[in-house]
């Protein structure tokens, strides 16, 4: 690991990683959406981006629309 390279925390398991290797993404109301380069965003990491459960429980908590819920999980699954 390289010396100044900013670290992040995935918000679903709280994993440090480098910022590199997670996922940015961002809220936006009730939606979740790729980080658009303005105002606050999160990251998940690869691990958790693979994992139904942990899916789910964000859906949960960010209280997507059914709509939003159908793309991330697609979007995540189409990360890897
Ligand atoms: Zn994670």
């Amino acid at each position: 690991m390289q010396k100044n390279e900013p670290i992040r925390m995935c918000i679903a398991c709280r994993v440090r990683q480098l910022q590199k290797d997670l996922i940015r993404l961002q809220q936006k109301g009730n939606s979740i959406v790729p980080y658009t380069g303005r105002g606050r965003s999160f990251y998940l990491c690869y691990i958790c981006s693979q994992d139904e459960k942990k899916v789910k429980g964000l859906i949960k908590r960010f209280k997507l629309s059914t709509d939003n819920s159908k793309w991330f999980v697609k979007y995540l699954k189409e990360l890897e």
